[in-house]
């Protein structure tokens, strides 16, 4: 992850375009043209031996003969001699290139993966960044540089596109020139060689000329860079993103229900969705979506008004609505009073308000007032009008207009439907800002796509879980069980006893479960249980029991416990003779009115690692396919959005006076699971289906893990680094006091400002430093044991590293006074470590002149004075950690 050397891509000052031509339609010939008009303040140098100008412009036969070292080159030459064109550019001091030429192996068996390595060892020495091969090319229209062969010159602007395929970019510049769009940046990425979606992500995010960021996905690679660039891009402006191509779904994921339900795609729904980022379906979509973000403040919430002259549309718009997941707002009697007021009686009397066809424009504009009077239960709204022979939609627009003179405290959306009289309508929401769609299914859209980005911009303060919760897991139990399993495969599935062990020892509540190797054996299992018992079958080779008769329910007794041991083994024996048959497992029979039988799984997606889903559970669950997916790791928030995705969740809340289940102890199994799966690598599957939930907790019936040996870089695997438990430390003062050091958590927030309350400037910063990407950086705070938010901090230390990792900035937080000189030394100490253990090279700290305490810090800790370069208030230390 870095944006080193990205200015030279998007800002030079030179361009050398190696392989220009003169050939009418050529691509060489295209891209001269097309730098040359650009409008660069820099000069743009052809070079090719066959001319001696191209476009007019004096043409230079060789890298070698160019008068000074250009800052990007275009290569439009043929592959073979692209990797030495680089090192000689390179030696020259050029520090970017833009690959247009294809042939690297993109296509197999032409033999270029060789030529792709050729290429990256001609870059590396000298970090030339490198975006292609196989692209469009690069433009940035607000510093002149159109370095493509796109046949139109895009509009400067404030969007920046980035997209995988160059076919894209360019029907992107055609479809957006006519209606007047602007861009910051047009980036083909081709084979993403060097520069992909992450790095570009990073750079957009700090660009300020770019006001949003549209992306054009086929698949991401690098999860976790994906992830995090994602996320902070996010905070910082929209991204919006369209995702397209299909994915081959992992054979081995499928054995299991979760494999089954999650389709990548559904994965990368959850990615955009924790990163913040919004989907949209199609091309057009993105601006359409981008303009609204820019017209519209996002929404508190999913319930909609609706207002419309036609009670079609009206209905319409509503079904769109709920088929979309948004609300149908209700209105308060108050609402409803006040609109009799100023609505005939025949008036629908709820939402969506119909005003009748024949309402005069005036209104449209009552209604609107009203309304926007009594807006508590309303997050947005939507005027509707369809032309009438009372009303001309000109009119009507007049009235809203009016209606809204004074501003609204909600969004309003409008959508006047027809042609050829509407359009006087929309000319004149337009002339007034506001959003306007064609028809009323758009505009509901638009809506629910603002819902959308507002939640996606709350989950992204969710990022760090909160402190484990109280129940503390038996990781040494875990271990052994894995390790067993594993002890002579490198893949294996666990029988359902140790799978609900494993699962036990991260707290998640289980049906007792036993084994029996014989018939007569489970009798005897069964006689020592009370109550009815489950028999099952036990076999390497039997995946789904129930679809072979290997579970059977409510017996009792242990002679009939060990008749149908019987009859089940001689039933699977002769129906699958080679399946081995290890025995049987007894346990209880759960019998309890009123629940739900729940999926929770994991399945491990091939670019974002371990993936959770919840959702109906039961033997049909891939018929009914109702599930959510989220990344771990969870908090509370986070698993109960997860459960509040699906449709079984109305069902889990209570209906027709049936209570309503556990839906906080659902929450706490699916943050366990969670758990689970980011402490035990070897975990490539779970199924527990079902689980068996009621309005008094939750229980596994059937669990199903699948084990392989973890690689040696496991712990990357997350697409989201979890909260670092393992730089946890305790730190005794010389009173005898013990205090915690530790990652930061969101609960600490509060605790932090109302202990730095003096220290303004830092206020600012406490929100950035407690909802941290512990991927990207680190905050330790000196604290006690105990939940987040409840426990005082005595003193935050930052760490924050420039993107390409080799030196880092320190910021201290801690208690001016004296007294707190060990704990501090100790907060230092701690982060200096931690710096160490990232591998960065150098540690800097800014101090205050004034502040001889930190000075002292500085001292004792090894860090030296930099001598002032100018008069300043701060004076730089610094620390070196790598030769
Ligand atoms: P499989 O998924 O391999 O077919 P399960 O163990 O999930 O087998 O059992 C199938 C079904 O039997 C479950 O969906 C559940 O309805 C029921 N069942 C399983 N175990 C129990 C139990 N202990 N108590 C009550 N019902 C059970
Ligand atoms: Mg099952």
């Amino acid at each position: 992850m870095t944006t080193r050397n990205f200015r030279y891509l998007f800002q030079p000052e030179s361009v050398a375009l190696i392989g220009a031509s003169r050939r009418q339609g050529s691509v060489g010939a295209v891209i001269a043209s097309n730098l040359l008009r650009g409008g660069l303040a820099g000069p743009v140098l052809p070079v090719n031996p066959n001319y001696q100008s191209v476009e007019g412009v004096l043409c230079y036969p060789d890298v070698a003969a160019l008068p000074l070292a250009p800052d990007l080159a275009v290569i439009a030459t043929p592959a073979p001699v692209v990797p030495e064109l680089l090192v000689e550019l390179a030696a020259r001091g050029t520090r970017a290139a833009v690959i247009i030429t294809a042939g690297f192996g993109e296509v197999a068996g032409e033999g270029g993966a060789g030529l792709q390595q050729a290429l990256l060892d001609a870059a590396k020495p000298s970090l030339v960044r490198l975006v292609g091969p196989n692209t469009v090319g690069i433009l940035a229209p607000n510093h002149g540089l159109n370095a493509s062969f796109a046949h139109l010159a895009p509009e400067p602007g404030h969007l920046a596109f980035v997209s995988q395929s160059g076919a894209v970019i360019t029907a992107v510049i055609d479809w957006a020139k006519p209606r007047g769009i602007g861009f910051s940046h047009l980036v083909s990425l081709g084979g993403m060689l060097d520069v992909d979606v992450g790095d570009m992500l990073d750079y957009l995010a700090n660009d300020e000329q770019t006001h949003a960021i549209l992306l054009h996905l086929e698949g991401a690679r690098h999860g976790r860079k994906f992830l995090s660039a994602g996320r902070a891009a996010a905070r910082t402006k929209p991204v919006l993103v369209v995702k397209t191509g299909r994915h081959p779904q992992s054979a081995k994921a499928a054995a299991t229900h979760t494999g089954a339900l999650a389709g990548a795609d559904d994965v990368y729904d959850a990615v955009f969705r924790r990163a913040g980022m919004l989907r949209v379906n199609d091309l057009e979509s993105l601006f359409t979506a981008v303009e609204t973000l820019a017209d519209l403040k996002p929404p508190r919430g999913k319930r909609l008004g609706i207002v419309t002259n036609g009670g079609g549309l009206g209905v319409l718009a509503a079904d769109e609505l709920l088929s979309r997941g948004g609300e149908l707002a209700s209105l308060s009697n108050d609402a409803v009073a006040a609109l009799d007021g100023v609505l005939p009686a025949n008036w629908s009397k709820q939402n969506p308000v119909d005003i009748i066809g024949d309402a005069p424009p005036e209104r449209t504009g009552d209604a609107v007032r009203v309304l926007l009077e009594h807006a508590d239960g309303l997050d947005a709204l939507l005027v509707l009008n369809c032309p009438t022979a009372v009303a001309a939609p000109r009119e009507c627009a007049q009235a809203l207009v009016a209606a809204l003179e004074d501003g609204a405290s909600i969004p309003v959306l409008t959508s006047w439907v027809g042609e050829a009289t509407a359009d006087a309508g929309r000319q004149v929401l337009n002339a007034h800002h506001l959003a306007t769609y064609d028809s009323p299914g758009p505009a509901v859209a638009a809506f629910m796509q603002l819902v959308d980005y507002q939640r996606g911009q709350e989950l992204l303060r969710e990022v760090s879980p909160p402190a484990p919760d109280s129940f503390e897991a038996d990781r040494g139990r875990a271990r052994a069980i894995v390790a067993a399993a594993l002890r002579d495969a490198a893949e294996t599935w666990l029988p359902e006893v140790e799978a609900k062990e494993l699962l036990a020892a991260y707290g998640v509540p289980v049906t007792p479960t036993r084994f029996a190797r014989t018939p007569e054996q489970a009798g005897e299992l069964a006689a020592a249980m009370a109550g009815a018992v489950v028999l099952k079958i036990v076999s390497p080779d039997i995946v789904h029991k129930s679809d072979l008769g290997g579970v059977l329910l409510d017996l009792s007794g242990a002679e009939a416990v060990t008749a149908a041991a019987q009859r089940m083994q001689a039933r699977i024996s002769a129906a699958q003779p080679q399946a081995r048959l290890e025995g049987f497992t007894v346990q209880p029979m759960e019998r309890r009115s009123d629940s739900h039988e729940l999926i929770v799984g994991v399945t491990v997606d091939s670019q974002f690692g371990p993936v959770l889903l919840f959702g109906e559970g039961g033997t049909a669950v891939e018929l009914i396919r109702d599930r959510s997916l989220e990344l771990p790791p969870l908090n509370e928030r986070l698993a109960l959005n997860m459960i509040a995705r699906t449709r079984i969740h109305r069902r889990l809340e209570g209906y027709r006076g049936r209570p309503a289940a556990d839906v906080g102890a659902l929450a706490r199994i699916l943050i366990r699971v969670a758990r689970l799966v980011i402490d035990v690598p070897e975990v490539v599957s779970l199924d527990i289906n079902p689980l068996l939930a009621d309005s008094t907790g939750a229980v596994a019936l059937d669990a199903r893990v699948r084990l392989g040996r973890a690689g040696p870089d496991s712990a990357n695997r997350l697409a989201i680094r979890p909260y670092p438990g393992e730089l946890e430390q305790s730190l005794t003062l010389p009173d005898g006091r013990v205090r915690l050091l530790r990652p930061v958590l969101p609960g600490d927030e509060q605790v932090i400002r109302a202990a730095f309350a003096g220290q303004v400037e830092e206020q600012i910063l406490v929100a950035r430093i407690t909802q941290i990407d512990f991927d990207r950086e680190m905050v330790l705070v000196a604290t006690e044991t105990g939940p987040a938010g409840a426990v005082p901090v005595y003193g935050v230390a930052r760490l924050l590293s420039d993107p390409e990792n080799r030196t880092a900035e320190i910021s201290l937080l801690i208690p001016r006074g004296d007294g707190g000189d060990t704990l501090n030394a100790g907060l230092l100490d701690a982060i200096v470590r931690y710096a160490g253990t990232r591998g960065l090279a150098e540690v800097w700290i800014r101090v205050a002149l004034a502040d001889p305490v930190v000075r002292s810090l500085c001292v004792d800790a090894g860090f030296s004075e930099l001598p002032a370069t100018q008069p300043d208030e701060f004076s730089r230390w610094h620390l070196r950690l790598l030769a």
